[in-house]
């Protein structure tokens, strides 16, 4: 390829990409209006959108023939035009799901994992499951795009090495190497709340944002900083870990998964919902009902037992999420004085507690707000994929892809 067709090449996929981008945002859009947002010529758009539609990216969904003039013809992404794989590799689960492009999820499973167990042996189950649903899937004669994978950790993206997982306490795990040469499918991987944050701007609740902040709150607490329209990673890719800020008491009894004490997620991460529970039924056990519940269910105290005892309206149950929204609160004020964000996202495994967590919350931001007029402002929501936050975010890294690449698909 000589000079000029390489840049010629260049310039029509950077082309196809942003009208692609446009329809997937926009839709349903007409061409005339792709021509004057792009500010492209009427005759350079329809050639763009004919190679989207040869290559079945796009569908067109109708016109607005009752209109007066030339009726013009909608385009939207094509969800059929082939299948993702997501994978969320938590601390001590796997969930896979297959999705069309537009995130819809067609089918999943999850499984429980050890997080004390050999790690290739839970890659190994990863890999079971991810084969199936290749297997399943496959039938259905759709192509795939790649697989997706979402991990509680500081990852290398070009290289496709999960750098660290303190949590997991694992280390340079080359996730891309093993999924892609194992599957034979091109293989992206993203920390759990940077996969978050993009599964809310690609397909959920920040689609119109450029400022916004995701929480993902679960074993530990991360977040994906979203800022002037492009996750933020910092130097290392470490951009983001903020359940590990010191900012309370260092006499803290609770040591963090990091080896410190004092670190902001110890007070507000699952287990120490489950620990304030625990406390709460060794001094005073004769009116809560979560005690029958772990008897019915013969299962072990668990955010799923205290959401169900909250639900009836169990005191023990909601004033231990509500000290724990309070100590999130208190993190969630220090995101807001630093970014000034229009939006804080909650999802991860605690969204399920979320409608629990958001009132004292909202009342702790409100205390600590360093500018009140500013934060009042400030949008505090539950993720639109609650506890799946991760999982679409894995699938939105691989759709991403395709709309930066529609010629190499
Ligand atoms: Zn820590």
């Amino acid at each position: 390829m000589t000079k000029k067709t390489a840049e010629q090449a260049f310039v029509r996929e950077r082309n196809l990409s942003s009208v692609l981008r446009l329809i997937h945002t926009q839709s349903p859009i007409s061409r005339a209006q792709l021509a004057v947002i792009t500010g492209l010529n009427k005759s350079t758009i329809s050639s763009l959108v004919d190679e989207l539609l040869m290559r079945n990216l796009v569908h067109e969904t109708g016109s607005n023939s009752g209109a007066t003039g030339r009726p013009a013809t909608w385009l939207e992404i094509n969800p059929q035009a082939g299948l993702i794989i997501g994978v969320e590799l938590g601390v001590d689960f796997v969930s896979v799901a297959v999705t069309d492009l537009m995130g819809n999820i067609l089918w999943r499973r999850r499984e429980d994992t050890n997080p004390a167990e050999d790690q290739n042996k839970i890659i190994e189950q990863t890999l079971q499951v991810v084969k199936e649903a290749i297997c399943v899937n496959k039938k259905k004669g759709s192509r795939f795009f790649g697989i997706g994978v979402s991990m509680p950790g500081v990852v290398d993206l070009k290289e496709g090495v999960l750098i660290f997982a303190p949590n997991l306490d694992w280390r340079n795990v080359p996730f891309k190497k093993i999924f892609s040469e194992s599957t034979k499918l091109n293989t992206f991987i993203e920390n759990d709340a940077n996969a978050a944050a993009f599964a809310e701007h690609l397909f959920g609740t920040a689609r119109e944002n450029q400022d916004f902040i995701f929480v993902f709150a679960g074993v530990g607490i991360g977040s994906g900083l979203f800022l002037n329209g492009h996750l933020y990673r910092g130097m290392n890719g470490y951009a983001g870990e903020i359940g590990h800020s010191p900012i309370m008491d260092e006499s803290s009894p609770t040591v963090c998964h990091c080896g410190n004490r004092g670190c902001w997620e110890t007070y507000a991460n699952q287990q120490s919902i489950i620990q304030r529970v625990q406390t709460r039924l060794e001094a005073n056990n004769h009116t809560s009902i979560i005690p029958k519940l772990i008897a019915e269910q013969r299962q072990q105290l668990s955010i799923s037992i205290i959401k169900q005892a909250a639900d009836l309206g169990d005191e023990e149950a909601i004033e231990s999420i509500t000290e724990v929204g309070h100590a999130m609160g208190k993190g969630f004020a220090g995101l807001i004085n630093i970014f000034n964000p229009e939006k804080i996202i909650l999802g991860g495994p605690l969204s399920v507690i979320g409608e629990y967590l958001l009132p004292a919350i909202k009342e702790t931001i409100a205390h600590h707000s360093f500018l009140p007029k500013i934060d009042q402002r400030v949008e505090v929501e539950l993720s639109s994929f609650g506890p799946d936050a991760s999982l679409v975010g894995a699938v939105a890294i691989v759709a991403d892809d395709v709309f930066a690449k529609p010629m190499s698909i």
